[in-house]
């Protein structure tokens, strides 16, 4: 019933439960987002993000901010500081960007975090010079924010359906695009990622307070 309406109201508990359950599912797919790195990267990537969400969910619980801007600001930091991989700079981007985006707003609905997230995508494609069908996290997080506007389940599809159509494609960013038509026939580990982060926000949703 939450999908009809642009509510319920998200408010800082919401975005805390959203990045701590993050954290869990990452903990839980590291592996399986590290095998992907493999055949495509450096084998680092859940390393990476369990390295960066535990970093937010320890400080989560030590702060707790007000705003739903100042949690998603807070959480791009810690994943800016704490990853050494590109996708640390990229999703702390994302998160700062969106948290900015929010302002110091008490609470935002799901249209008011969908125009919130496009700014975060905006600037992660600004920061990292991708752009669709570069076979990187923009392949998720593009259409999932489009899909946003319509429902969370729909974000969540767009997002999983994103990343599957990585796996044809040749990279043209970061460091599987060194290898050129090598890349071609696995799925990108950055859109994995981004698909099980979206699909984490539309069970947040869905769980309700
Ligand atoms: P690294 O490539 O430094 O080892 P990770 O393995 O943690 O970092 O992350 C790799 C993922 O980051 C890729 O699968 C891709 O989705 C994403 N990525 C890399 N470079 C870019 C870029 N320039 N723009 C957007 N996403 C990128
Ligand atoms: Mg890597």
């Amino acid at each position: 019933m939450a999908e009809q309406q642009s509510g319920p109201d998200l408010d800082a508990a919401f975005f805390i439960r959203w990045l701590i359950a993050c954290a869990a599912a990452v903990e839980r797919d590291a592996a399986h987002l590290t095998d992907l790195d493999a055949a495509i990267g450096d084998a680092d990537h859940g390393s990476n993000l369990q390295r960066g969400f535990r970093a937010v969910a320890e400080v989560l619980t030590k702060e707790v901010p007000a705003t739903p801007g100042a949690v998603l600001t807070l959480a791009g930091r810690q994943l800016i500081s704490t990853v050494g991989g590109a996708s640390g700079p990229l999703y702390g981007t994302l998160l700062r960007r969106t948290g900015k985006a929010l302002g110091d707003a008490a609470g935002t609905d799901r249209a008011g975090l969908a125009d919130a997230l496009g700014a975060g995508v905006a600037a992660v494609a600004q920061l990292g010079g991708a752009k669709a069908g570069d076979k990187t996290m923009l392949d998720a997080l593009e259409p999932a924010v489009e899909a946003l506007s319509t429902g969370y389940a729909e974000a969540a599809r767009a997002a999983s359906e994103g990343a599957e159509a990585t796996t044809p494609l040749q990279a043209r960013k970061g460091r599987a695009s060194y290898l050129g038509e090598r890349s071609v026939g696995h799925q990108d580990p950055g859109a994995t990622s981004a698909a099980l982060l979206v699909t984490t926000l539309a069970e947040t949703a869905e769980a309700g307070a």
